[in-house]
């Protein structure tokens, strides 16, 4: 970008023409910046057409008229001695002689209204226009009023923008006047055509430039042809830089190919009592050919709850076992840590390899020898939490890593490094050591959401259950029936069945949560077999939850109705619960509906799921609930829920570092996400320091949308 142009797009809004110091700071309130650049990003949300009517008697009440009037008369408003306040009212006239009120509430500024509008004079008067109570036609406090001769003033269309306090569409439009007066001199811009991400002309501006004036609200829509070169040139810029990020972190890792001989995942399948499903057998061949190229891995295994992804981590395990190399499982918390240990140990006794597992609850002389026995490389596998990366454990040559969950503690993260184009998030933070990094995630985000989120991983789907599983046979209830449920699972658990019982998420407040949960559970506890309810929830401490989840989970447990709030673990493998009520489930997201449903389903009997909604369910929160009633497919449910709910509530407000888009529409734009993507893996690859013509103006958009990252080093 030449230096006249960044300069420019860099100057602080308070020296704008018409914006000043105080302006300026709100402004700054309202965009989160205060740069001219940060004006740009904000763009309007619809139009008020503002052309001049021929007469009062043409307009509709509540809509927008702009009129030339003359002035009749005034009648000075005020507070009266009753108390009764009038506002201050000038009658006019248009050419046809048709009334209308102007009138203004208050007492500032009196004077100067009668003023603006002196008895005789023609002025265009603009404002939303009401139909008063006796029939005449009123405009209160008009956004304009204008001399015939300074008609020009009043936009023929009106872009609206969203504003804050203490500033006015006037102050809007006078900074954008001056702001694109200045561009329209600047010599030269970025040009980019969306088809080819090359281009000549002024493109990009000349979009961003017809969206800050548009003349109509279609030139506002997702579709509208400049609205969607702005948004592609918004998912190129950061496309480029998810690319050279990757490029970047793959230069910066010696990486170092593992290619096992296969004696041990040949015994590992004879073992297992079942087949590796199709999409199982491809996420390890892309995982093994990843391990064996001398680049660094960096593989993300998506597959729905119950996919399978635990043995197809192990094959990578066992794969790395195979070349002499340990192997780091990590899981978010110590109960997950302890059910992946508790399936992968008598696996590993079985193989003759060493298994172990390392969390924060290990102390004292006990974790003394793990330790040794990592050091010294005895240790093949190791489970753990995040203890697993502490500085006191040393590794004798650790080639792979695996995260289990990872979205539960890695999407914000990784999203945010990303777009820095900071180090890799290896978890032992060095950045720049070299094992093979595996990811599994349970939760199925849409291609072009997990192009945005895990851009900078390959991705491996698993979108196949095995076979045999029996569908969860999922419905709606209105929680006024609680009581006809009760009984019904009295009887089924008298029966024997084990059910979860998911209370809603009241507030932010674990509080709010756990007095609700406590409720239920007092509720059920009264209905059910002596003994047979527990309760799990987030105030718990940790010791005391996994002690109640453990033995819920065991055959022989006496309790068999867990009431939890929805803190309850996701990845819990239970597989001999079969039903799951969720309460209030019309405040959850879908996705994470489908992710508490994924707890049952899991063993060989038929499970349910009942989705229990209060009275007041709307249409489109019934419509929610059906898409879960109608199918179990992750990737399905992921993209209703985008459809629906938007980008943002997907991944829950709590993930900070997601950023949101400026001009992407996620329905309407996920065409250019492929483009972009695309386009910008073609330009990193054959222009990587970005010094082609192509190259730099991607370097501005980055620039101009906030994704630059440091090209060298
Ligand atoms: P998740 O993807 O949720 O981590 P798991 O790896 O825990 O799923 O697998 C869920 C259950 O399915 C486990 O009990 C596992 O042994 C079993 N399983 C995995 N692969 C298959 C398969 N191909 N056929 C049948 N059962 C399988
Ligand atoms: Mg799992």
């Amino acid at each position: 970008m030449n230096k006249e142009l960044a300069d420019f797009l860099n100057t602080d809004l308070q020296f704008v023409k018409g914006v000043g110091p105080v302006l300026a700071a709100r402004l700054n309130d309202l965009l989160g910046g205060k740069r001219v650049l940060d004006f740009l990003l904000h763009k309007p949300i619809y139009v008020k057409p503002r052309g001049i009517s021929e007469s009062v008697l043409d307009a509709k009440s509540g809509e927008v008229l702009t009129i030339p009037v003359q002035v009749v008369s005034h009648k000075k408003g005020g507070v009266f001695r009753n108390g009764k306040r009038a506002p201050t009212q000038i009658l006019c006239r248009d050419k046809t002689g048709a009334e209308l009120t102007v009138q203004f509430f208050g007492q500032s500024f009196l004077d100067y209204w009668l003023e603006k509008l002196p008895v005789g004079s023609w002025r265009i008067v603009s404002g939303r226009m009401d139909f008063s109570s006796r029939g005449g036609a009123v405009i209160s406090h008009p956004d304009f009023i204008e001399k015939p001769e300074d008609k020009h003033k009043i936009p023929e269309f009106q872009a609206i923008y969203p504003i804050g306090e203490g500033l006015t569409q006037r102050i809007m439009a006078n900074a954008r006047d001056s702001i694109f007066a200045k561009l329209d001199n600047c010599p030269t811009f970025l040009g980019l055509s969306r088809e080819s991400a090359t281009g000549g002309g002024n493109e990009f501006f000349n979009s961003l430039r017809a969206i800050h004036y548009p003349t109509s609200n279609d030139d506002l829509l997702p579709t509208n042809e400049n609205m969607a070169r702005v948004a592609y040139a918004e998912l190129f810029a950061q496309q480029v830089a998810i690319a050279l990020t990757r490029q970047k972190r793959k230069r910066g890792i010696i990486g170092r190919s593992m290619r096992g001989d296969g004696t041990l995942r040949e015994k590992l399948y004879k073992m297992l009592p079942f087949e590796l499903t199709e999409a199982q057998n491809k996420a390890i061949e892309d995982i093994e050919n990843d391990m064996a190229s001398d680049e660094p891995m960096l593989r993300l295994v998506q597959g729905d709850v119950g996919s399978g992804k635990t043995i197809v981590a192990l094959t990578a395990a066992l794969n790395a076992t195979e070349c002499k190399m340990q192997t780091a499982f990590m899981a978010p918390t110590d109960t997950l840590a302890q059910q992946h240990y508790t399936k992968i140990k008598p696996l590993c006794d079985e193989l003759n390899i060493v298994c172990d597992i390392l969390t924060g609850r290990d102390k004292g002389a006990a974790q003394k020898e793990k330790l040794t026995s990592i050091r010294s490389g005895r240790t093949k596998i190791i489970i753990g939490t995040h203890a697993l990366f502490q500085d006191a454990v040393e590794y004798k040559n650790l080639g792979l890593v695996i995260i289990d969950e990872q979205h539960r503690f890695g999407v914000a993260q990784r999203a945010a490094l990303s777009a820095k184009g900071n180090n890799p998030p290896l978890p032992d933070g060095s950045g720049a050591a070299g094992p093979d990094f595996l990811a599994l995630s349970a939760t199925p985000i849409p291609r072009t959401l997990s192009m945005t989120i895990y851009g900078d991983m390959d991705i491996s789907i698993i979108a196949q259950k095995p076979v045999g599983r029996i569908p969860i046979k999922t419905s709606r209830l209105p929680v006024e029936r609680i009581a006809a449920l009760a009984e019904r699972l009295r009887l089924q658990i008298l029966a024997g069945a084990k059910v979860f019982w998911v209370c809603p998420l009241v507030t932010e407040s674990e509080n709010m949560d756990f007095a609700a949960a406590e409720t239920r559970y007092e509720y059920l506890k009264d209905r059910m077999p002596d003994g047979s309810v527990g309760l799990v929830h987030g105030q718990m401490d940790k010791k005391q939850r996994d002690k109640a989840m453990t033995e819920f989970a065991g055959d022989k447990s006496k309790i068999k109705l867990l009431v939890a709030t929805s803190v309850i673990e996701v990845g819990i493998d239970i597989p001999t619960a079969t039903i799951m009520i969720i309460e209030n489930a019309e405040k959850f997201g879908l996705s994470a509906l489908h992710q508490l449903r994924g707890r049952v389903g899991r063993g060989s009997d038929q499970s349910f799921c009942i989705l229990l909604h209060g009275d007041n369910l709307t249409e489109d929160g019934g419509k929610r609930l059906d898409v879960l009633c109608e199918t179990e497919d992750g990737f399905v449910i992921a993209e209703q829920d985008l459809m629906m709910r938007g980008a943002g509530e997907l991944l829950g407000a709590r993930q900070s570092g997601w950023v949101p888009y400026y001009f992407v529409d996620y329905r309407e734009h996920r065409d250019l996400f492929k483009l972009a993507s695309r386009n910008a893996l073609e330009l990193t690859e054959s222009d990587p320091a970005l010094s082609t013509d192509t190259g730099k103006s991607a370097r501005d958009l980055m620039y101009i949308f906030g994704r630059e990252i440091k090209l060298d080093g």
